[in-house]
């Protein structure tokens, strides 16, 4: 099973902290549908670790500009190859610790988007 940025597909819906509209995106088809095609354009592979010289699944479908509800209806954000990077589970933890005033990471490593 794997994990996706802000969003857990193990349990089929969001963590209770999640958003609505977040909730609503990472659920959609569209978003399922590019997450799988990214994340097997990356062949399954960490991008980091990778650019590191190290060998690590991705884990995470990672937004380089996280979504908001701003920009939650705008596919060059949302679903755009561009804004997306697969990750380790570390790499995204170590991303998000940048953020952390605005993301808290659960005990399952998930990010859960703060106010
Ligand atoms: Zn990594
Ligand atoms: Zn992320």
């Amino acid at each position: 099973m794997q994990e996706y940025c802000g969003s857990s597909v193990i349990s089929g819906h969001g963590s209770k902290t999640m958003k609505p509209y977040a909730e609503r995106f990472y659920s959609s088809k569209a978003w399922q549908d590019t997450r799988l095609a990214y994340a097997k354009s990356k062949g399954y592979l960490c991008e980091l670790c990778q650019a590191e010289g190290r060998i690590t699944p991705g884990e995470i479908v990672h937004h380089v500009i996280h979504i908001t509800p701003e920009n939650i209806d705008d596919p060059s954000i949302t679903l755009s190859a561009d804004n997306l990077q697969l990750l380790c589970r570390d790499h995204h933890a170590e991303i998000h610790r940048k953020n952390k005033k605005r993301y808290k990471i659960d005990n399952l490593g998930r990010i859960i988007p703060l106010d």
